[in-house]
């Protein structure tokens, strides 16, 4: 391999102390392009099954080695509603099945997949995407997290009116109540809202859907008279730990490992 994997750069921790924000700093043009090259373009593209949103990853690999950054921005929107998001906290399974991983470091995806869309905005490339025409269908959205946020993005820009029902009194969900600041800035939650506001999509918060006495003038309606309401929302409440002996239902516990106490 000509090439070595490249991490993305830190702020010194003497200077990441004295602040809550995001200390990780995305890689230079050259230096993406560099990690790109180290891209084998597979026969079998293991990074993308490994991904949860199957990106073409090996695409956006060799457009920005080829230093085509808005191509490479399209394809990855094409896959993915907010590579902001994804390229800040994922975990990146990508990497971990990338085919590199066998005998050598793994194509750092996740740090590409970060220039690419931080180049996008700041280029300006990342715009509103109204629908041409209307389909005169509502929809109901409940919960607005990541999974809400790209239901209502993509119905919206299918013509779709769309209403976005969140219990909290902010959108974002898991994005804003369970990620810190200094993995995950707000403004970027904010940023996409705004671009979903004029793509149409209306947001309705402190409505909390599962509980009917909640419900503000107006939401049953709505919720009639939509032609689907696709549930987004997760449970919020921390998993309970494993005992000794203790099994989850359905389930067996690993040979040849101790519980976890
Ligand atoms: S880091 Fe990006 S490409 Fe990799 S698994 Fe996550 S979303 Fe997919």
């Amino acid at each position: 391999m000509e090439y070595q994997r490249l991490a993305e750069a830190t702020e010194p921790k003497e200077n990441r102390v004295k602040h809550w924000h995001e200390f990780v700093h995305h890689l230079s043009e050259q230096d993406a392009g560099v990690q790109g090259a180290r891209c084998m373009d597979c026969g079998i593209p293991f990074c993308m099954s490994g991904c949860p949103v199957n990106n073409i990853i090996p695409d956006w690999n060799d457009l920005v080695f080829k230093q085509n950054w808005k191509q490479a921005l399209d394809v990855l929107h094409s896959t993915n509603n907010f590579p902001e998001f994804t390229g800040r906290v994922c975990p990146a399974p990508c990497e971990e099945s990338c085919t590199l991983n066998i005998n050598n470091d793994p194509v750092g995806i996740k740090s590409i997949e970060h220039a690419i869309i931080d180049k996008g905005w700041e280029m300006g490339w990342v715009v509103p995407q109204p629908p041409k025409r209307k389909s005169g269908k509502r929809v109901a959205v409940v919960g607005s997290g990541p999974a809400g946020m790209a239901c209502a993005q993509q119905l919206a820009r299918a013509g779709h009116s769309v209403t976005v029902f969140e219990k909290n009194d902010r959108i974002g969900g898991l994005l804003r109540y369970g990620i810190p600041d200094f993995k995950m800035e707000k403004w970027l939650i904010d940023r996409r809202i705004e671009q979903m506001r004029s793509e149409g999509v209306t947001f309705r918060t402190s409505v909390h859907v599962g509980n009917a006495d909640c419900l503000p003038p107006g939401v049953n309606s709505l919720a009639t008279t939509s032609i689907a309401a696709p549930l987004t929302a997760r449970c919020f409440a921390p998993p309970t730990r494993r005992r000794s002996g203790r099994r989850t239902t359905g389930g067996t516990a690993r040979p040849g490992r101790p519980p976890r106490t």
